[in-house]
Parts: C-alpha cells; sequence; structure tokens
C-alpha cells in the first residue's frame, strides 16, 4: 500500500469513529483526491450512495450515482473496485490516482454514516454482483 492510501485508511478511520469531517481532515482528504473528493461530497450530499447488504450473510455492495442528470449507477467496492469507465481508465490502466469518485463518495457515506440502506436476500446480492 502506498504513504498516501495509508494516510487516507488512518483518515477514514478517524471520520468513520467521529461520524463528522474536521476542517484538518477536508484539508488533507482535498489533497490527496482533489477534484474528485469534491465530485463525491456533491453525490454525498445528494444522498447518492447506497448500501445494499444481502441477508442474511451480511455482504454488502454500493449502488453510487453518477454525477450527470442521467439515470447511472455504478457498483462498487470502496476499498477496490469500480464499475465506471474512470476506475478502469484511470486508476486500473494508468494508474494515476488511488480510486475513482464512486469509490470515494462510498467510503465517505460509510464513514459519516450517511448511506441509504437497503437490504436484499443473498440470492438478490449474488444476482447483482454476476453482473459485475
Ligand atoms: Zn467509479
Amino acid at each position: 500500500m502506498s504513504a498516501s492510501n495509508l494516510v487516507a485508511e488512518a483518515v477514514w478511520k478517524d471520520v468513520e469513529l467521529t461520524r463528522s469531517v474536521t476542517d484538518d481532515q477536508l484539508s488533507i482528504l482535498h489533497f490527496l483526491f482533489g477534484k474528485n473528493f469534491e465530485r463525491a461530497t456533491r453525490i454525498v450530499d445528494k444522498r447518492g450512495v447506497k448500501r445494499i447488504s444481502g441477508e442474511p450473510s451480511g455482504r454488502s455492495i454500493f449502488q453510487v450515482m453518477g454525477e450527470s442528470q442521467r439515470k447511472e449507477e455504478y457498483l462498487c467496492f470502496a476499498e477496490n473496485f469500480c464499475g465506471c469507465y474512470s476506475f478502469f481508465y484511470d486508476i486500473v490502466n494508468k494508474g494515476e490516482q488511488l480510486c475513482c469518485k464512486h469509490q470515494l463518495a462510498a467510503r465517505l457515506a460509510a464513514s459519516l454514516g450517511a448511506c441509504v440502506e437497503v437490504k436484499v436476500s443473498d440470492e438478490e446480492l449474488a444476482l447483482l454482483l454476476s453482473k459485475l
């Protein structure tokens, strides 16, 4: 894991503990993620992050809306995967960013307790995952 990733992890852990973001933490997240962080906060403000949990396993995945008016939504794991184009192009291929705005939005919403919680059966969750 890179140094910036470790810093980001430490900040997220603090945010999770306090369920709020201080100005200092904001500056750090901004420094690490730049414009993507602004985009992520806009998504969270619009309640654009759903956490879909399978029952009874409790396994979950995030469904994050896109920024544009189109009704796009991306399935994503905050730590390591997003179904969007930017994830494959900027992160996997070019290695230029730590993560995409949807992953950031998922992480931010989860840390702040701002996800829309959706419960489904494990079968439905499996079906959703099979489309990734
Ligand atoms: Zn994405």
